[in-house]
C-alpha cells in the first residue's frame, strides 16, 4: 500500500473527513484491522484565508508547495490538496514536488462523466465559483458544462461556509438556503451539483434533494485510496 500525503486544515472540519474516508476506504478494500498510510500537513486556516480574502494567492502556494515539499520528505507516494478552492494554485505546488498530484475537480469529473452528466451546478467558494480554474478545467478538459448561482446567492453561499461550515457550525436555515439555490441551479439547466467546496457534505446530502449530489471530499477521499492501492 502506498503513503498518501494531506495537505489539509482548511478547514480541519473537512480535514478530519477526508481522514475518516481514506480510512474507511482502505479498509473496505483491505479488510481486518487494515488502515490507511496517512502523513499530513495541517495548516493554520486562519493565515490561508487572510491571504485569499487579500487576493495574495502566490503566497498561499508558497506556503503549500513547502508543506507539499515536506510531505514527500516525511514518505507520501500521493498529493491531495484538502480543498477545491486551493486548486487554484495546484499547478505551483504541483510543480515543487515529484510525487503525483491527485486533482480534485479531475477526480469529480470523472465521476461525472462516467455518470453521463454534461451539464452540472457548482456550489463552492467565491473563488471556486467565480475564478476560471475549476470552471474552465472542466469545461476544457471533461466537456463538461458548468452552472453557477447569481451574484447574490454566490456571496451567500461564500458566506456560510467561512462563517458557519469551516468552524462545524451546520445550521437548518443554511441548508434551507443551499436547498434554494440547488433548485435554482437546476432550473438553469443543472443535471446535478458539485458540492465543491469540502465542508459542503456537512450541512447537505443525498437524503435532503432529489438532485443528484457529487461531493468532493469523498470522490477525492476515493480517488486517494484508488491511488493507494493500485500498481502504478
Ligand atoms: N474547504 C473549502 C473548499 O473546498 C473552503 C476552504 C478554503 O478556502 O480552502 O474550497
Amino acid at each position: 500500500m502506498k503513503t498518501v500525503g494531506l495537505l489539509g486544515g482548511m478547514s480541519w472540519e473537512s480535514t478530519a473527513n477526508y481522514y475518516k474516508a481514506i480510512n474507511e476506504g482502505v479498509n473496505k478494500a483491505m479488510g481486518g484491522l487494515h488502515s490507511a498510510k496517512i502523513v499530513m500537513h495541517s495548516v493554520d486556516f486562519a493565515e490561508i484565508a487572510e491571504l485569499q480574502h487579500e487576493d495574495k494567492w502566490q503566497e498561499t502556494a508558497d506556503i503549500l508547495s513547502q508543506a507539499a515539499q515536506g510531505l514527500e520528505k516525511a514518505g507520501a507516494d500521493s498529493l491531495l490538496i484538502c480543498t477545491n478552492t486551493m486548486h487554484k494554485v495546484a499547478d505551483e505546488i504541483a510543480e515543487k514536488v515529484s510525487i503525483p498530484l491527485l486533482h480534485i475537480a479531475d477526480a469529480t469529473a470523472e465521476v461525472l462523466q462516467q455518470q453521463g452528466v454534461t451539464k452540472v451546478g457548482l456550489l463552492g467558494t467565491r473563488f471556486t465559483m467565480e475564478h476560471d480554474f475549476y470552471k474552465q478545467r472542466l469545461i476544457d478538459k471533461f466537456g463538461i458544462d458548468v452552472v453557477v448561482p447569481n451574484g447574490v446567492q454566490r456571496q451567500l453561499v461564500h458566506d456560510i461556509i467561512y462563517n458557519e461550515l469551516v468552524k462545524g457550525n451546520v445550521l437548518p436555515s443554511s441548508r434551507q438556503d443551499y436547498l434554494e439555490v440547488i433548485c435554482d441551479l437546476c432550473e438553469n439547466g443543472a443535471q446535478a451539483v458539485i458540492l465543491g467546496c469540502t465542508e459542503i457534505a456537512m450541512l447537505i446530502n443525498q437524503q435532503h434533494t432529489a438532485v443528484p449530489l457529487y461531493d468532493t471530499t469523498q470522490i477525492h477521499s476515493d480517488a486517494a485510496v484508488k491511488f493507494a492501492l493500485s500498481d502504478v
